[in-house]
């Protein structure tokens, strides 16, 4: 019963997956797909088919990646978990969870390297996005890996620790939210260097600049930095990190040819999230979340456990069972965590509206963003409540113009 009840979530949700993506590739490159009129100066007719074909690339991809998925997961539901506990039983308790965990990492990581190859290789090569060499990628992937390991060294004993109790959920979850500040915290000082350079801005003027901008948010200090991401892509980004005095600004460097106004603008969005304690939030929000998908996996880890379900014994396996019921599950409850987030660029677009004095830098900013990164100007609106953690260009665009409007 439990077990054509995981089997049948697992395929629904494919399902609803590429219904999705199909629903949303179909109304974006439908030819009568309305432009917003507010893009239209930058979407002249030769982006609008590029990124139309970009978005049809990625799809296909996407699509293929959760077919391939889905039947993986199946394979491992119904034989692969069932043979890997097998096949470790005559070590100890704790070497029998490291082979497991590591043959199952070791398995999807085979199952979706194809794809990341190919979508960084194959797509974002023939749209002159990416500049990651191979060697730079095989390094990346070492890198990764080794933190994946060492992180599991201690995460693997903790977790057979908690599953040695009958209800373990609240001490996971405390255990959890430690580990999301231990994390948040050294991920820009310690991890993120690994991968990237970074480096003061050089422009003193635009230092200046932004000093003066930073005291105008009333900002204490805060540091910003540029990174070289330029050596893997060329799309343009920025983005706001860390808990206390880890926190910092970080501008793309393939930002550093935009007007200097648009510029601010951009730093403006950032100390948005900054002065409005969006980080925390997020904090917050995602903890309660674990929280809630922890008591979900502790429940469905007893009911298998009762039930002698699947044909597994060891706590390790039964606990990657009840993961994989409760990320079916957690799928479901992506538009509520997108919604969040949505919101919270809108505040932080018009917080640099304000700091600006002017909508008009943003706007142009983001139109800039769009056309260089080739976003989809006009994603299904069923497509967007689901997986957009950014409002579409000209939703924020439109509120960025309303706010124009209402000073006026
Ligand atoms: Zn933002």
């Amino acid at each position: 019963m439990i077990e054509k009840l995981l089997l049948t979530i697992v395929i629904l949700r494919t399902a609803w997956q590429i219904f999705l993506e199909v629903l949303n590739l179909l109304y974006s490159t439908n030819p009568k797909s309305r432009i917003p009129d507010m893009l239209k100066d930058r979407f002249t007719p030769e982006v609008i088919e590029k990124s139309r074909s970009y978005l049809k690339d990625r799809t296909r991809l996407k699509v293929v990646s959760q077919i391939v998925q889905m039947f993986a997961t199946i394979y491992l539901v119904l034989h692969g978990l069932p043979l890997l506990e097998r096949l470790f039983m005559v070590y100890s308790p704790l070497l029998q969870a490291f082979l497991f965990f590591g043959a199952l990492g070791l398995i999807l990581y085979a199952v979706n390297l194809p794809f990341r190859l190919y979508s960084i290789f194959v797509i974002e090569s023939n749209y002159g996005f990416n500049t990651a060499t191979k060697r730079t990628f095989l390094r990346d992937q070492i890198l990764t890996v080794s933190l994946i390991v060492a992180f599991s060294m201690v995460l693997i004993p903790l977790l057979l620790w908690l599953l040695s109790h009958p209800v373990w959920w609240w001490q996971a979850s405390i255990l959890v939210f430690g580990f999301i500040l231990f994390f948040w915290f050294i991920q820009p000082l310690l991890i993120a260097p690994l991968f990237y350079k970074f480096t003061e801005l050089e422009d003193e003027e635009l230092k200046k600049k932004i000093r003066e901008f930073i005291k105008k948010a009333s900002v204490k200090i805060l540091k910003i930095y540029k990174v070289n991401a330029s050596k893997r892509t060329k799309k343009q980004n920025a983005y706001v990190t860390g808990i206390g005095r880890s926190r910092r600004l970080v501008l793309y460097d393939t930002l550093m040819d935009y007007p200097q106004d648009e510029l601010l603008a951009v730093v403006g969005h950032e100390l948005g999230h900054h002065v409005k304690k969006h980080i925390q939030k997020d904090v917050l929000l995602f903890s309660i979340y674990a929280m809630f998908q922890l008591y979900l996996t502790n429940f469905l880890y007893r009911q298998i456990l009762k039930s002698g379900a699947f044909n597994v014994q060891r706590p390790h396996t039964i606990f990657v069972y009840s993961l994989l019921f409760v990320s079916a599950i957690a799928y479901l409850l992506q538009p509520l965590v997108n919604y969040f987030s949505r919101r919270m660029e809108y505040e932080a677009d018009e917080f640099s509206a304000k700091l600006t004095n002017t909508p008009t830098s943003m706007i142009s900013a983001l139109k800039r963003l769009v056309k260089a990164n080739l976003s989809n100007p006009d994603p299904h609106p069923l497509y967007k409540v689901w997986y957009y953690s950014h409002p579409a260009p000209g939703e924020r665009i439109k509120a960025l113009s309303r706010s124009i409007r209402s000073e006026s």
